[in-house]
């Protein structure tokens, strides 16, 4: 077994009572990692690592280029770590290794290097006054952030809420979700060796509600907190970060919708449909879990998409042919197999798929369900998708925008008119038109309705781990 410890100003450490618990490798079905349980107390005492960090240390007063400079190092320690980073992550969670190796990690070293160059060229605004004065933006670090991270891209998601809450001068506690502890502490370990100053970058394990991430959305020490998870969950944090008015964002469920036009071209749209509702078995907020195919092209599409989706390999998540691994836990498994009973009882029918071998779902494709059933309104997070037929564009947005969520969306079309029309008429954070997943980290992510509150990237992320001061001078006549 390995074994798995909080970082807390600087150290790795066990818990004050000693309580551990066990992480569950889902292929294998055993424990593999034994990972310090953190309680209220434990995180306390990361808050107040952070907060000694902040408040007496050196890193909110070096320079943005300095700071720049160590998460740099840090992310060439992620790219020389990057098998044991990807297997670590892989064996918690069942996320096939070539999407950690080949993607999660990757993108973890790259927001590091992006926040540290962004950074340095952002965070100067003038307005020079028509009254003989002279008002700046000063980019203040905010303090001490509070990152509460879900399980499905685990290493991936913390940088994408470290990396700018550091780069920005502030300290960080770093609480990784239960079913995926493991990477977070590697990562602590990796930024000591970069040479991040102890208490700046801090990692308590353990539990949501009555544990430690409760813990940190009540404590006044924290200044932000940065949460990716359900919207039930954000709903409690929202209203206990409300007590302290510590700003959130949030970061939230979907239930993205992917409409396929009959001008499109059919191949872009079946590898893109595929790779939207079946990478990492569809445990992915961006999913493409609601397949909108216009009625003419409806047979020519179910026909490829199924075949397709009956290609892909089920299997043992480390190896590299593997492109679906088990669901993340017998838990969230059970969930998902759950929906399948859901859909048929509200009259839908599993076109190919189900329940596999073990804790698998093997690529699952829906038909017959209505909008309004359950398995079309409600976030499956696995490798389920429900296909419904549409008749014209308006009917299409329509029924794209008839969900609690708004996340993010897919349209498919030659048509570069209809694209962004279609795109301005749906209310969501993301439009991808005739890809999916492409990211550029300037941009704004985040989610309209249950969605999420706020955005994160680029001035986004700025703007919510930073306290923009407006600093106004009066240039006196010689
Ligand atoms: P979750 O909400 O159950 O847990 C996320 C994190 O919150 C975990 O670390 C958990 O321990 C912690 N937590 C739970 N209850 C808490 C509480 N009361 N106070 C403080 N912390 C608490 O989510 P999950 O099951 O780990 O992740 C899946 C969900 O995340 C899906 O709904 C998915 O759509 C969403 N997600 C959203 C995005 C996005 O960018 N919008 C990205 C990835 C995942």
């Amino acid at each position: 077994m390995e074994s798995f410890g909080h970082v807390i100003g600087g150290e790795e450490v066990e818990s004050r009572d000693g309580a551990t618990f066990e992480s569950v490798d889902p292929w294998e079905r055993t424990g593999w990692a034994t990972v310090a349980l953190g309680s209220p107390a434990d995180a306390d005492r990361a808050v107040a690592a952070a907060r000694a960090a902040f408040d007496n240390g050196p890193w909110p007063r070096l320079s943005l280029a300095e700071r720049g400079r160590i998460l740099h190092r840090l992310a060439d320690l992620v790219e020389a770590n990057a098998v044991e980073l990807a297997t670590a992550d892989t064996t918690d969670m069942g996320k096939p290794i070539r999407e950690t190796l080949g993607h999660d990690v990757p993108r973890a070293a790259q927001n590091l290097r992006f926040f540290a160059d962004h950074s340095t060229v952002t965070a100067a605004e003038s307005f020079p006054m028509a009254t003989g004065h002279h008002a700046y933006t000063q980019y203040d670090p905010a303090g001490v952030v509070a990152a509460i991270v879900p399980w499905n891209f685990p290493l991936m998601m913390a940088t994408w809420k470290v990396a700018p809450a550091l780069a920005w001068g502030n300290t960080v506690v770093l609480k990784p979700a239960e079913q995926s502890p493991a990477s977070a502490t590697l990562l602590a370990r990796l930024a000591l060796a970069a040479g991040l100053p102890p208490g700046v970058l801090n990692v308590v394990h353990g539990y949501g509600p009555g544990s430690v991430g409760q813990a940190l959305t009540e404590s006044p020490q924290v200044d932000r907190i940065t949460f990716t998870g359900e919207t039930t969950t954000g709903r409690a944090i929202s209203r206990a970060a409300a007590e302290n008015l510590t700003p959130v964002s949030l970061e939230l469920g979907g239930k993205g919708a992917n409409i396929v036009f009959d001008d499109c071209d059919i191949d872009r749209a079946v590898h893109w449909s595929i790779r939207a509702i079946f990478s990492n078995s569809g445990q992915v907020c961006l999913a493409g879990s609601r397949l909108y195919v216009q009625r003419g092209v409806l047979d020519t599409f179910l026909r490829r998409f199924t075949e397709a989706a009956q290609r892909l390999v089920i299997g043992n998540p480390k190896e590299r042919s593997t492109e679906l691994g088990p669901l993340s836990s017998e838990e969230h498994f059970r969930k998902v197999a759950g929906y399948l009973d859901i859909a048929a009882a509200d009259g839908a029918r599993v076109h190919t798929g189900g329940v596999g071998d073990g804790w698998t779902i093997r690529p699952t494709i829906v038909v017959g369900a209505g909008q309004r059933a359950r398995i079309t309104q409600e976030e499956v997070f696995g490798p389920v998708v429900v296909v419904l037929p549409f008749d014209d564009e308006q009917e299409a947005v329509a029924a794209a925008n008839d969900t609690p969520y708004g996340l993010n969306a897919m349209l498919f079309t030659r048509d570069l008119s209809r694209a962004h029309r279609v795109s301005r008429a749906l209310r969501v954070g993301t439009v991808w038109t005739n890809c999916f997943f492409v990211r550029d980290l300037r941009a704004p992510f985040g989610g309209a309705k249950n969605s999420g509150v706020g955005r994160e990237g680029g001035v986004f992320s700025r703007d919510f781990f930073t306290e923009p001061k407006a600093v106004v001078m009066e240039i006196a006549d010689a």
